[in-house]
């Protein structure tokens, strides 16, 4: 291949992400991949720069870069900017570049913040989850909600304006009010970009294990409904667009660019344990458990624990599934170039229905669920899945 064929070859527009596997302790509701020993830090760094080294020539140029965890915020500055170097020295990367660091409230401060932008990082995700300390101890947060107001001003004293913040809501007993005064608090703080999450019940946390022991007792779906549709009027009328079913931009600009590329097909790498990564055609994933990881690559070898090359019905089942979840919903056009299909021939009867149902929407050219049909999100998917 030429060089001008090989530069041709390269993928713009593509994400990186790195998992940071680490917490200072594990919160009620978490199932994700994190560990609280922070002594394998320097081990677990080690590895990611010789996995970065082995990936060098992935044909990818990225334009998102995306620290998430765990918490990569327990990582020492320092630490994080070396990661940073390592990243720009191996890789190619765009010249305008959208760089997120997910932040803990209680483990960064104004230092901190002045070194992450010195390392390149443009956007700050804080996981607030709330602004009230019973709640933050129910869920077993580490921080306080004055922790966090206290570290959003210290990044915006730093710089930094792309701003988001993470919220959880539907607790048991959470009422309509003070979820509101949650929201109205974020808001306050003028965050670029919200993140509202519904509390789920993960199978082996421990919070689903007092729901199994009846210690607790989840919100009841109508009530957990009624929360989700607050937040959406409230947050529109505070001029926040919902992008996706779960998160707002103040402005198209400030829509999380690396989260799109996950609902829009766009090619990812992941690196670090457990992170999965996609080039077309090929999903491929990371040995989850960090021993795993450091193992394969104390001896040099790629960390990649599956690869697989999903057929055209599991991807059209990812595309339904993802297309719903944005607020533009599916790209009919677009869908039936990539499955050579003609999508009212196939889901016309099924669509039909979820219209008369008041669950779904088509017109110019797209397929959405309506605010009402949001809180049907899987199971109006599976029905259009049943179809074909
Ligand atoms: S800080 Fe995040 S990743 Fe860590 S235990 Fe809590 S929810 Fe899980």
């Amino acid at each position: 291949m030429t060089e001008d064929g090989a530069a041709k070859a390269i993928k713009k527009s593509a994400g990186l992400y790195i998992h940071v596997p680490f917490c200072l302790c594990k919160c009620q509701y978490c199932d994700f991949n994190s560990d609280t020993n922070l002594s394998l830090i320097p081990v677990y760094i080690n590895a990611l720069f010789r996995e970065m080294r082995l990936l060098a020539d992935v044909p990818l140029c990225f334009d998102t870069i995306y620290l998430g965890g765990g918490t990569p915020s327990v990582l020492k500055p320092t630490q994080i900017r070396r990661i940073f170097t390592a990243i720009y020295t191996i890789f190619r990367i765009d010249p305008n570049p959208e760089v997120t660091i997910e932040v803990n409230p209680k483990t960064a401060d104004f230092k901190a913040f002045e070194m992450y932008r010195s390392a390149g990082i443009n956007r700050i995700n804080f996981g607030v989850q709330s602004f009230k300390n019973e709640n933050l101890k129910f869920l077993g947060r580490i921080h306080s909600w004055e922790d966090a107001v206290y570290g959003i001003a210290q990044a915006q004293r730093a710089g930094f304006e792309n701003i988001g913040l993470d919220l959880i809501y539907g607790l048991p007993g959470q009422t309509r009010n003070a979820w509101m005064d949650d929201l109205k608090r974020a808001v306050d703080h003028r965050p670029a970009h919200l993140s509202c999450y519904m509390l789920t019940y993960e199978p082996g946390t421990p919070l689903d294990e007092k729901r199994r022991k009846g210690i607790i007792t989840p919100m009841p779906d109508e009530e957990a409904a009624e929360l989700f549709d607050l937040t959406i009027a409230f947050l529109e009328d505070q001029g926040y667009d919902q992008y996706e079913i779960s998160n707002y931009a103040c402005s198209p600009e400030t829509r999380s660019r690396h989260n799109l590329k996950y609902w829009n097909f766009m090619p990812y790498l992941g690196l670090g344990p457990g992170a999965h990564s996609y080039l077309h055609p090929f999903r491929s994933w990371n040995y989850l458990n960090l021993s795993d990881y450091v193992e394969r690559l104390s001896k040099w070898q790629v960390p990649s624990e599956g690869k697989e090359k999903p057929d055209p019905e599991q991807r059209m089942i990812e595309a339904i599934y993802l297309g719903l979840r944005k607020r533009e919903g599916i790209d009919i056009p677009q869908f039936e170039g990539i499955f050579d299909l003609d999508f009212r021939k196939i889901f016309g009867k099924t669509l039909k229905e979820l219209e008369n149902e008041g669950m779904v929407r088509t017109g110019r050219g797209r397929c959405r669920l309506t605010r009402y049909g949001m809180r049907f999100l899987d199971s109006v998917a599976s029905r259009l899945c049943a179809a074909f």
